[in-house]
């Protein structure tokens, strides 16, 4: 795997509902590499947080079911490896940042007993150095008086000090790998440059390789080294970020680009892509995307573009390259 640490193949998780099979993660190919962070893009309802979720098989199942694919990570592919196996690379070895702090977080007890329980499940520490790593961990993401706020209950914090806690959950074990779902979603604008902050200063104090996913390419610009642009389940564009940003190929990228703010052009209207992401319950045939795409010819509604290759470093699965 060279460089990489993680590397999802061909993955497919399929949810099995009574109205028909919701294909969510159809295909996804991916590798983190060691120390980066690797971002995966595109709107809501592509496929990223089941993507990051079937990494951990973090899903109810059923419904959901990996139906095809590997995640090999240290030897092991996680999709096939026994449930206990997996539940002590959890939180240890891979974490995961969830979005909504406000409902990731247990209401009835206090943050030190969150973090303090998380850390004595992979680690044979007593409650004092559970108690001491945790009061560091806080103060590491920023969070003013941490031995004060591990008395506090969730509903005592603001949501931005409330995401900071899950960060720091996340962290509670040192992990090689953090998965972090739109942790600058819930959050003013104040707040997600704070929480852009921690996770820039976490990637070089720690040299942890990151999955941050949002739907925000502005945030990408910022945090990411690359990204995976994702839609309709599938990964549909892989480059470095600055490739991304300055030379996309996928009509779809270019879409999402031209949606961020230009305050230098600034009109004073926002520019959306027209039409909606599919009812994943009627898939388009062919590319997902041609019902939306200005580009669109007519094999695209026929056949679905396979993978090109643009450089060592840049992938593009569009008709347009083939
Ligand atoms: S394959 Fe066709 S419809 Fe899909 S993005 Fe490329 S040009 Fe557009």
């Amino acid at each position: 795997m060279n460089n990489a640490v993680l590397k999802v193949s061909n993955l497919k998780t399929y949810f099995f509902t009574g109205r028909g099979t919701v294909k969510a993660v159809d295909g996804v190919d991916f590798e983190l590499r060691r120390g980066e962070c690797l971002c995966l893009v595109g709107e809501s309802g592509c496929g990223k947080t089941v993507t990051a979720l079937s990494i951990l098989r973090l899903f109810d199942s059923p419904p959901g079911k990996i139906v095809d694919g590997r995640v090999s990570y240290d030897g092991l592919d996680l999709v096939k490896c026994p449930s206990k196996r997996l539940r002590q690379i959890r939180g240890k070895d891979i974490a995961m940042v969830f979005q909504e702090a406000q409902s990731a977080l247990n209401p009835v007890f206090t943050i030190g007993d969150q973090i303090t329980e998380q850390i004595k499940l992979h680690i044979p520490v007593g409650y004092a150095r559970a108690k001491d790593r945790a009061i560091t961990l806080l103060s590491e993401v920023g969070i003013p008086s941490a031995e004060s706020v591990m008395s506090y209950n969730p509903h005592q914090l603001s949501g931005g000090m409330k995401q900071r806690v899950l960060i720091a959950m996340g962290l509670s074990c040192d992990p090689k790998i953090l998965i972090a779902d739109e942790p600058t979603t819930a959050v003013d604008v104040t707040i997600k440059a704070q929480i852009l902050d921690i996770f820039r200063e976490l990637k070089t104090s720690r040299q942890m390789s990151t999955i941050f996913i949002t739907h925000d390419l502005a945030v990408v610009a910022e945090i990411g080294d690359r990204a995976v642009v994702m839609y309709g389940g599938k990964d549909v564009e892989t480059a470095p970020v600055s490739e991304i940003i300055g030379n996309a190929k996928h009509p779809y990228t270019s879409g999402l680009i031209a949606c961020l703010p230009d305050i230098a052009k600034s009109t004073g209207r926002l520019t959306s892509i027209p039409g909606a992401t599919p009812n994943p319950l009627e898939m388009p045939q062919g590319c997902a995307f041609h019902p939306r795409c200005p580009k669109a010819m007519e094999v695209c509604s026929q056949q679905e573009p396979t993978e090109t290759t643009i450089s060592k470093e840049h992938k593009v699965n569009c008709h347009l390259y083939t």
